[in-house]
């Protein structure tokens, strides 16, 4: 298969072109690099089954070109991270509102399966339990730039599942819960990698708010086999899963854990939320997923704990 991967060059895109190469594919990947790093997939220039194009997916031209010369497409790209969403909303924003109408126009027009990588962010502040697919969506006020990538994410499913419905295109949505792993950068916000380097570092280990916040962190090796399965899977089409792992953490016991795993002497800190981001900010206090939907047509559940993630991604942290 030839297959186009945009933001390739992120984390997650990094570790789904190796895994998209070694099953045979030919991958062609799209990145401007605003998040993701050539360093990321340096190694593979050299492999003839593998393109880098360095470029925006709001390039209507070249991703012309990148969709016509495709068999499917995993969209990827769109800005990542709490604190880079919210120094730069309206770059999210239009990247995940045009850049995702130009994938999906395209891909209609040349008859291309898409695979959208969502987020569990397009469930907002309705936290009470595990999410599940169909469950309502409560967003913030509109002045709060995270509820504009939530309601963009949003927008992009809509624009799937309307397309899906109305003009037969072939989709799969997948909703990502905090996707960790080797190379994820701490440079935009994410809790693992920033605390796993203040540790290492013998820093202060920060919290933000009083830690009770619940997450469940998902080893992007499971995540990335799950997207693969879904799009290779017809009866997947057309809908919507969450992928993650249905173990939840409050982020103090995540702070303790990081700091017990790593032999870290650093205290662990607590940051309002108003000095960690602004005013203008609102977290979530329970984000966690039902996976049945998922588990039910795949048989898939995740495969590492979060245990054993911290201990592969302490070492990929140290053996940097
Ligand atoms: N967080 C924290 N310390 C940090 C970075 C993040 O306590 O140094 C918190 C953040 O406020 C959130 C949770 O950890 O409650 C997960 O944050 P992240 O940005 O990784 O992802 P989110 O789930 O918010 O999208």
């Amino acid at each position: 298969m030839r297959i186009l991967l945009t933001g390739g060059a992120g984390f997650i895109g990094s570790h789904l072109v190796r895994r998209l190469l070694a099953e045979g594919n030919q991958v062609a990947i799209i990145d401007d690099l605003s998040t993701g790093k050539r360093e990321n997939i340096i190694d593979l220039e050299g492999n003839e089954n593998f393109t880098f194009y360095e470029g925006s997916i709001l390039n209507y031209k070249l991703m012309l070109k990148l969709v016509t010369e495709c068999d499917c497409v995993y969209h990827l790209a769109a800005a990542v991270g709490v604190k880079y969403i919210v120094e730069h909303p309206l770059d999210s924003l239009i990247t995940n509102v045009r850049g995702t109408e130009i994938v999906f126009e395209l891909a209609h027009i040349f008859k291309k399966k898409v695979f959208l990588a969502s987020s569990s962010e397009v469930y907002g502040k309705n936290g009470t339990r595990p999410f599940k697919e169909n469950d309502d969506r409560i967003l913030g006020s509109v002045t709060i730039p995270r509820w504009g990538y939530a309601f963009s994410k949003g927008f992009d499913e809509f624009l799937a599942i309307s397309y899906a419905r109305e003009r037969s295109l072939p989709v799969v949505v997948g909703r990502l819960f905090n996707i960790c792993g080797p190379r994820q950068t701490p440079h935009y916000g994410m809790v693992i990698p920033r605390m796993i380097e203040q540790a290492v570092k013998q820093e202060p280990i920060t919290v933000y708010g009083d830690g009770s916040q619940v997450r469940s962190f998902t080893y992007v090796g499971d995540a990335v086999d799950a997207m693969i399965r879904l799009m290779n899977t017809p009866g997947a089409e057309g809908e919507i899963f969450n992928i993650g792992s249905p173990e939840p953490v409050s982020i103090n016991n995540l702070a303790k854990k990081i700091k017990e795993l790593t032999g870290s002497s650093s205290d662990i800190v607590f940051i309002p939320y108003t000095q960690a981001y602004n005013n203008d900010f609102e977290d979530m206090v329970y984000r966690v997923p039902d996976i049945s939907k998922i588990k039910d047509l795949l048989q898939f559940t995740p495969n590492i704990n979060l245990e054993e993630m911290l201990k592969a991604i302490i070492n990929a942290y140290r053996s940097n």
